[in-house]
């Protein structure tokens, strides 16, 4: 069972992505032929650029050089280590050094493995290849931390960690706003009461996966937040893309018609609340709460809608 799972994690990550650092451009070119045809390169020729590399593209693995003007492999390893968003960056380096306390200075920075210069096309195939399989396999544990039991999405814990990531993202790139929907089916409690709990385990399994298939943008994140209630997250969407998404989900959920015919439908149904908040003025606490409060407003209008409203 956890081997499927796992494979299917590692297929789902398509091509590793390699970031190498050197301030000389044929250093690079020689990695890039090397590693090229079985993963993803990325370059960069300074300290700075491949930090913001890295905290753009999130590469799997970095081949850094340690001699560089400026900032040098050291410094820019350890700037790394410092910024929690980019420290599980596995990190090589790649080196002309000899000496024992220059080695050291590198372990110390928190690298994981050396190369030496001039590279050997085979060594490092190899070396980039075990440090990869092992970033994947510690990734591929992170990950179940994450995953509800049940539904197989992603659970309140990650929803925890990633909101404020992403609206420290959304801060960092100037984007404009952030919305929240805030997601619970109606009249649970009947449905479990008239059909079992195992019937409800397996509705809320079908509702689980109906939000994230109508959740399309790459960057949307579905979550259960516990119970019967999910919440969904929206990065860089206004209030109109909001209110399109939730139409969207209220839609598809009265599609699966599930049937639940105590209620006035006759079939399972959601409430939403929903909440924009520019990223200047949002916090996670904040955006919650209001998305929450227009759930409540849902609720008292009738269920099977949606209400929202802006943080100004
Ligand atoms: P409302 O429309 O006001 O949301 O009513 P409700 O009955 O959905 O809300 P309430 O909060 O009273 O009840 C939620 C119910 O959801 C309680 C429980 O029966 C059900 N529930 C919560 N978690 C699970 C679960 O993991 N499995 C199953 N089968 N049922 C669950
Ligand atoms: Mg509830
Ligand atoms: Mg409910």
């Amino acid at each position: 069972m956890a081997d499927v799972k796992m494979e299917r994690f590692l297929a789902s990550l398509g091509k590793a992505t390699i970031l190498v650092v050197d301030d000389q451009p044929t250093n690079i070119q020689i990695i890039y032929h090397i590693l090229g045809d079985s993963y993803q390169v990325l370059m960069a020729t300074s300290g700075a650029q491949a930090l913001q590399v890295c905290r753009d593209s999130a590469p799997d693995l970095v081949l850094l050089d340690v001699m560089m003007p400026d900032m040098d492999g050291l410094q820019t390893c350890q700037a790394m280590k410092a910024d929690e968003t980019i420290a599980a960056i596995p990190v090589i380096f790649v080196t002309g050094l000899q000496k024992q306390e220059e080695e050291d200075a590198c372990w110390q920075a928190g690298a994981v493995d050396f190369i030496q210069k001039p590279v050997n096309a085979n060594t490092l195939l190899h070396r980039v290849k075990a440090h990869l399989t092992l970033k994947r396999q510690t990734d591929f544990l992170h990950s179940l931390a994450y995953v509800d039991g049940l539904t197989g999405i992603f659970n309140r814990r990650f929803l925890d960690s990633t909101l404020e990531k992403q609206i420290a993202i959304g801060k960092r790139q100037k984007q404009r706003e952030i919305s929240v929907l805030m997601i619970d089916i109606d009249h649970f409690k009947l449905f479990n009461d008239q059909f079992g709990h195992l019937a409800g385990d397996e509705a809320l399994r079908k509702v689980a996966e109906t939000l994230e298939q109508g959740c399309l943008r790459p960057n949307d994140i579905v979550a259960r937040y516990g119970g019967e209630e999910f919440v969904v997250i929206l990065p860089n969407t206004d209030r109109q893309g909001a209110d399109k998404v939730a139409a969207k989900l209220l839609k598809a959920i009265t599609e699966l018609a599930i049937p639940h015919p105590t209620t006035e439908h006759g079939i399972v149904t959601i409430s939403i609340g929903g909440a924009t908040s520019p990223y200047d003025e949002a916090s996670k606490e904040a955006i919650t709460a209001l998305a929450d409060k227009q759930l409540y407003a849902a609720k008292q209008s009738g269920r099977n809608c949606f209400r929202q409203a802006e943080m100004l």
